[in-house]
């Protein structure tokens, strides 16, 4: 066997997720190959929402600054100002104490991917993850490319649809109710020049659509627009939701693509986080808020906790998926479990009802929501973090 094709650990997939662990574990000198089906940079369908508690992590972990992201351009814009709006025609506007910042995927992922390669890691772009095998010992990863890679670890880091998720999934290694708790967005990015009559910061829209909400999030050069909702409940809802949605607001068809849709985690969120040596994080491990669909953050932070679990029992490899399960379900679950029962009770009550009482919330104690949404407070009780 070439050496050049064993590692201490192989992400895969390149998102922050990825990127984010791989730049942890390379940085203090582990080696890591992170293998992407796609060729950099490359889109990727979201709003590019990033919350305080999202740009606190990026600092923590990256010692970046928003000022230093802004500088560079991965941040486009931030904005105080948002915006709940009913298909009944009312709407609640307020101001927020710490902004949202809006990020283009195509230039987040890029710069994350890149730290982590000059921190060390090896990237192979357009290699596309087949099959995997020997979970219990070193586990190898096969690409449509034929090319076999050996790893001591292997991180599923490879998004919603995660195909080392579905490989356990189907070898019965993990247990999930997956397909009952994921959403499908569709999303265009129109640009911002086209579309001055949009609102320049953040709408969320109910009515149109059950068991979701649709958005339109600006951005200097393109602003995004979409609508996401549950498979189960709103499925078949969906296209016809995005049309009513695109009349309701001041934008002109001919300035609209065809939309892309993307499959969301939306309460499908793993307690137990992979098998043997094999780690999921991200979306691949279901970590998005069942409620508002926020996973950037989750990705980061997901990454953080099993690089350091890796970190802690690289000697004795059995030892690390339990601790990563343990301080996942401690750090993000935890948290998420109880989005998920505001989201099945607010989300259950009918017509225009969900709205009513999302805006009543924030009516009644603004502070407390934003600082739970931003992270400040914890979804359980709103009690302070
Ligand atoms: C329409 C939409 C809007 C959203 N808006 C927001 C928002 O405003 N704010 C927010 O916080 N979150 C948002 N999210 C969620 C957010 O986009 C995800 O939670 C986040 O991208 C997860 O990151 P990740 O690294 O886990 O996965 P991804 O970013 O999906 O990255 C996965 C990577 O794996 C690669 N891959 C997949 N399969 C393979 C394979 N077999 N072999 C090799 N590589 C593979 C892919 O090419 C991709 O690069 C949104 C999601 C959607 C769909």
């Amino acid at each position: 066997m070439n050496c050049k094709y064993r590692f201490d650990v192989i992400v895969i997939g390149a998102g922050p997720a990825g990127s984010t662990a791989a730049y942890l574990l390379a940085s203090h000198g582990y080696r890591v190959l992170i293998l992407d089906k796609s060729t950099f940079p490359r889109g990727k369908l979201c709003g590019g929402l990033l919350t305080w508690k999202t740009v606190k992590l990026l600092e923590n972990i990256f010692q970046t600054t928003t000022e230093f992201l802004k500088s560079i351009g991965v941040i486009t814009c931030s904005t105080f100002k948002y915006q709940v709006v009913s298909n009944t025609g009312t709407s609640f506007k307020s101001r927020l104490d710490y902004p949202f910042h809006f990020v283009h995927r195509t230039a987040y992922d890029a710069f994350w991917l890149n730290l982590a390669c000059r921190a060390g890691a090896d990237f192979r772009s357009g290699e596309k993850v087949i099959s995997l095998g020997h979970l219990n010992s070193e586990g190898k990863i096969t690409t449509d490319k034929g090319n076999e890679f050996w790893g001591k670890f292997i991180f599923g880091a490879d998004g919603a649809v995660s195909k080392v998720r579905g490989w356990l999934a189907s070898k019965n290694f993990i247990h999930s109710d997956w397909k009952s708790n994921l959403a499908t967005a569709l999303e265009v990015l129109v640009p911002s020049r086209q579309t001055p009559a949009l609102p320049d910061y953040p709408h969320i829209y109910f009515g149109h659509i059950p068991w979701g909400y649709a958005w339109c999030f600006p951005g200097n050069r393109f602003r995004a627009i979409g609508i996401c909702g549950l498979n189960a409940k709103a499925g078949r809802f969906l296209r016809n939701g995005y049309k009513t949605f695109l009349d309701s607001i001041p934008i002109s068809r001919e300035h609209i693509p065809t939309p892309a849709s993307h499959a969301l985690p939306y309460g499908n969120y793993l307690t137990n986080p992979g098998y043997g040596n094999v780690l999921l994080l991200g979306d691949a491990c279901g970590l998005a808020d069942p409620l508002l669909g926020e996973g950037i953050y989750y990705a980061h932070k997901s990454s953080q906790l099993a690089a350091e679990a890796v970190e802690r029992f690289y000697f004795e490899p059995p030892a690390a998926l339990p601790e990563y399960a343990r301080r996942l379900n401690q750090v993000i679950n935890s948290e998420l479990k109880y989005v998920y029962i505001g989201r099945q009770i607010i989300f259950s009550l009918p017509g225009a009802w969900p709205y009513r009482m999302l805006t009543s919330l924030l009516k009644i104690m603004p502070k407390k929501c934003e600082e739970t949404i931003q992270g400040q407070r914890s979804f359980k009780w709103f009690r302070p973090v």
